[in-house]
């Protein structure tokens, strides 16, 4: 096969204890699900869940025991972080029961869904498109993932994110409106999901601005800390 321009070069993301590494197809996100994080955000209770997507290529892959590094983007003044746990789809299917999810998860990992705040809230105001709020360049540090029998108990898991050693987010898994077999369940409603795909599943309260020179460290239960520079 030839092509007319060079190919992108396939994102994959390592995996804990194995050589071979986890492909990404897409990264489909979850708004809103936890609800003290709805609050903070102006919203109250329980809606059905909602969802948006990043390109796989924003993933910037950290790896364990590493700081990884991303820039400050362009256009925005105001650089949210959320910690988020991800869930890495091993098994594809469309109408996947909350009690079969299970049976579709690889694995879990640590992830930050960066969020040009300002930009967001100005296309949430005119009601257009989250894309420029969410979807920008390396908006999607991740670490390794954790396969799911070594993972623990992560619908319990602790989750907190500091920022140069302070706690701005702490909460549990335990917390979302939409746990991971619902939010399975309802994405794969909308879309078929495949191998390769990763579904960050919101983050819990705290959000807040980091600025250049900014050291983020993230985790959730045993799946290792996600350390990240904002350059
Ligand atoms: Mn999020």
């Amino acid at each position: 096969m030839s092509y007319v321009v060079n190919p992108p070069a396939p994102v994959s993301i390592p995996v804990a204890g194995k050589a071979e590494r986890f492909p990404v197809r897409r990264i489909y996100c979850v708004g809103r699900n936890y609800e003290e994080h709805a609050k903070e955000m102006g919203f109250t209770g329980r809606e059905p869940p909602f969802f948006f997507m990043k390109p796989a290529d924003a993933i910037v892959v950290v790896n364990a025991g590493e700081t990884g590094t991303i820039p400050y983007p362009s256009l925005t003044q105001n650089l949210h972080h959320e910690i988020e746990l991800v869930v890495a789809i091993g098994a594809g299917g469309k109408n996947i029961a909350a009690a079969d999810a299970h049976k579709h998860i690889y694995g879990y990992a640590v992830g930050l869904d960066m969020t040009r705040r300002d930009l967001q809230n100005e296309m949430k105001k005119q009601g257009r498109p989250w894309c420029i709020g969410k979807a920008f360049d390396q908006s999607a540090p991740i670490g390794p993932i954790t396969p799911a029998a070594q993972a623990g108990d992560v619908n319990n898991a602790e989750i907190y994110l500091q920022v140069n050693g302070t706690d701005r987010q702490r909460s549990t898994v335990a917390k979302l409106i939409w746990n991971i077999g619902e939010t399975i369940e309802h994405l794969s409603t909308a879309w078929e999901l495949q191998p390769g795909d990763l579904i960050f599943t919101g983050t819990p309260e705290g959000v807040a601005a980091v600025v250049r020179g900014d050291t983020m460290l993230g985790s959730v239960g045993g799946l290792g800390e996600l350390r990240v520079k904002v350059a």
